[in-house]
């Protein structure tokens, strides 16, 4: 199918980028398009304007500093990815990313774009808010900084509003006696997961001092489960908490299965990376 007819903007400032937002109701920003595109074709999307963020300058930072790493609205999948200063500040962003569509796409397609879109079948939106991250926000009316448990508010739903403009994504970094792990089961590989699951551990010498887990595609929403007190039955309790569906590609009943099968084992595989990082 072909998208319903819309107007078209590339503006080469953000001030003009976010005056046409504030000054349209109906229109939508484009990143890479991965997402957007297809939903325009499909014609479950159907935006008055596209304002292309493309040629905006200072947005396509992957930027490494003590406190973590600062991904920005023009970052691909594909940089994020192939930085080794991100993966050593945040091992989890390059874990989770590998299983990130295709190359092709995570060429063009954007992190903080992912995350915006707000799917909870994707990784990185989970990611982010398993680390406790956050996004800086850009509107006509100023800047705001929007903690991740505050970004998502339903199923491809996030709590921006229409003006604004996500421009740059902050993953804290890993802090010492800290592990984290990811795993995922997909028909194929790059194919949206079945069932993801990420683990973020806390040690104090041999003590498990915290423990939570990110889902992916077991839930409306991204979801964290905290685990600290469930060590022993970590899926029994993230169960209590998710929403397991059926549809075309999986049954509920198997994706609980997948989750008592990744979630011990994700656990396990963070908590000896925390311990291995202690020495
Ligand atoms: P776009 O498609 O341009 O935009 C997506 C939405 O976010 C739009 O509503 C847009 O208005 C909004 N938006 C984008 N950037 C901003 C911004 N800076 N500020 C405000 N709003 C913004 N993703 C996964 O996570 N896992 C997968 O396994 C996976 N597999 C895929 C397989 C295929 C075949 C395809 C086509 C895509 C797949 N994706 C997958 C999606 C891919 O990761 C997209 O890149 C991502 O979802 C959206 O990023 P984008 O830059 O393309 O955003």
């Amino acid at each position: 199918m072909k998208p319903a007819p819309f107007a078209y903007l590339r503006p080469s400032t953000l001030e003009e980028a976010l005056a046409a937002l504030a000054g349209e109701q109906g229109a939508k920003v484009l990143a890479g398009g991965q997402s957007l595109v297809p939903l325009l074709n499909m014609r479950l999307a159907a935006p008055s304007m596209l304002v292309d963020i493309n040629a905006l300058p200072d947005l396509g930072h992957v930027r490494v500093a003590e406190d973590g790493v600062r991904v920005g609205a023009l970052a691909r999948h594909a940089e994020v990815l192939a930085s080794a200063e991100a993966a050593h500040a945040q091992p989890l962003l390059g874990m989770a990313l590998s299983h990130v569509a295709h190359p092709t796409i995570r060429n063009r397609g954007t992190t903080v774009g992912s995350i915006v879109h707000a799917d909870a079948a994707a990784e990185m939106p989970m990611v982010l808010r398993l680390l406790e991250g956050s996004v800086d926000v850009a509107s006509v009316r100023g800047r705001r900084t929007v903690p991740a448990a505050e970004l998502f508010a339903g199923p491809l739903e996030s709590t921006l509003g229409h003006d604004e403009i996500a421009v740059q994504a902050f993953f804290p970094g890993l802090a010492p006696g800290a592990g984290v792990a990811f795993q995922e089961i997909a028909r194929r590989h790059g194919d949206y997961a079945l069932v993801g699951v990420a683990a973020h551990v806390e040690t104090e010498g041999d003590a498990v001092t915290r423990a939570r887990l990110g889902f992916v595609s077991v839930s409306d929403v991204p979801t964290v489960v905290d685990v600290t007190d469930a060590l022993d039955d970590p899926a029994g309790t993230a169960l209590t908490e998710l929403e397991p569906a059926d549809d075309i590609h999986a049954t509920a009943a198997y994706r609980a299965h997948l989750v008592r099968v990744l979630a011990p084992r994700v656990l396990a595989a963070a908590t000896d990376h925390a311990r291995s990082r202690a020495g």
